[in-house]
C-alpha cells in the first residue's frame, strides 16, 4: 500500500472494541486512504496485579466490527511475535511517563511507548490515531515520536461518551448495574470543575478540592488521582487556562476508570 503512494492510517488498539475505538477508525478513515488496525493486549503495559488475564477478549466480534468499518489491514500479532524469548529493549519517556497513571501504574508507560514504537517500526503509517480518553498516553507518544524522529503524525480524537457522560472503555464490561451508576462520578467532577472554571474560577487547588470532593460525594468510588496539568507535559499548574487537562483516575469496586477534560474545549 505504501509502495502505492497511498496514506496509511493506523489505529493501535486492544481489542474489545466499542464506539470509542471505532470513532479513531472512522477518523483514520477520512484522514488516510488505507487504514490498518492493531490488536493487541499488551502484557508489558500491565503491573503484576492488574487485570491482564482476565482483558476482555472478543477477537472474532472485533474483526467484524472491523470488516463493517471497512478496515483494509489487521494486525493481531501474538505475545511470542511482539515479544520473542530473551527481548531486552526498551523505550522509556522520562518524566512523563511517571506523571498521571505511570505513577499509580509504575512501567505502564513503559509498555505503552515500546509497544507503540514496535507498532510503528512494523506497520510504517503515516498517521496513527489516539483517543484523548487517555490523555496521558497522548502526551507520551507525541514527546516519543518527537524526540525519536518517527516520521509519524499522531492524531488525537475526541473521547466518546455514554448518553450519561460515562466515558466508553473496554473495563465498563466488568461494572455491575450497580457500579455503572456510582462509575458516573468521574464524569460528574469534571463537569462541576468544567463550570466552575467557566464562571471564572481559575485556582488549580481550589478546583481540585471541588473534584476531590464530588468524588468523595459517591463514598464507593475510590480516588486514585484528581490533577489539573499542562496537556503537553503534564507539569502541575496553579492557574487552570484554556488548553489545560483535568484528569481524574478512581477504582469503582476492582475496576480502575480514568476520565478526563481540556478546558475551553466542546467535550
Ligand atoms: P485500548 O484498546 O483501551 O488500548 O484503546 C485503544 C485506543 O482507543 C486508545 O487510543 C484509546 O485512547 C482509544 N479509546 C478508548 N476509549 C475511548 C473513548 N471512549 N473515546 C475515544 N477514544 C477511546
Amino acid at each position: 500500500m505504501r509502495h502505492g503512494g497511498k496514506r496509511l492510517g493506523l489505529v493501535p488498539t486492544m481489542g474489545a472494541l466499542h464506539e470509542g475505538h471505532l470513532s479513531l477508525v472512522r477518523a483514520a478513515k477520512r484522514a488516510c486512504e488505507v487504514v490498518a488496525a492493531s490488536i493487541f493486549v499488551n502484557p508489558t503495559q500491565f503491573g503484576p496485579n492488574e487485570d491482564l488475564a482476565k482483558y476482555p477478549r472478543n477477537f472474532e466480534r472485533d474483526c467484524e466490527l472491523l470488516e463493517k468499518e471497512k478496515v483494509e489491514l489487521l494486525f493481531a500479532p501474538t505475545v511470542e511475535e511482539m515479544y520473542p524469548k530473551g527481548v531486552v529493549t526498551w523505550v522509556t519517556v522520562e518524566g512523563l511517563s511517571e506523571r498521571l497513571d505511570g505513577r499509580s501504574r509504575p512501567g505502564h508507560f513503559r509498555g505503552v511507548a515500546t509497544v507503540v514504537a514496535k507498532l510503528f517500526d512494523i506497520v510504517r503509517p503515516d498517521a496513527a490515531f489516539f483517543g484523548r480518553k487517555d490523555a496521558a498516553q497522548v502526551a507520551v507518544i507525541q514527546k516519543m515520536v518527537r524526540d525519536l524522529n518517527f516520521g509519524v503524525e499522531i492524531v488525537a480524537c475526541p473521547i466518546v461518551r455514554e448518553r450519561d457522560g460515562l466515558a466508553l472503555s473496554s473495563r465498563n464490561v466488568y461494572l455491575d448495574a450497580a457500579q455503572r451508576e456510582q462509575a458516573l462520578a468521574l464524569h460528574r467532577s469534571l463537569t462541576r470543575v468544567r463550570k466552575m472554571w467557566e464562571t471564572g474560577e481559575k485556582n488549580a487547588t481550589r478546583l481540585i478540592a471541588a473534584g476531590r470532593d464530588e468524588i468523595g460525594r459517591e463514598g464507593t468510588v475510590r480516588l486514585d488521582y484528581f490533577e489539573i496539568v499542562d496537556a503537553e507535559n503534564l507539569d502541575a499548574v496553579t492557574s487552570a487556562e484554556r488548553g489545560t487537562l483535568v484528569a481524574v483516575a478512581g477504582f469503582v469496586g476492582m475496576t480502575r476508570l480514568i476520565d478526563n477534560v481540556v478546558l475551553g474545549e466542546s467535550q
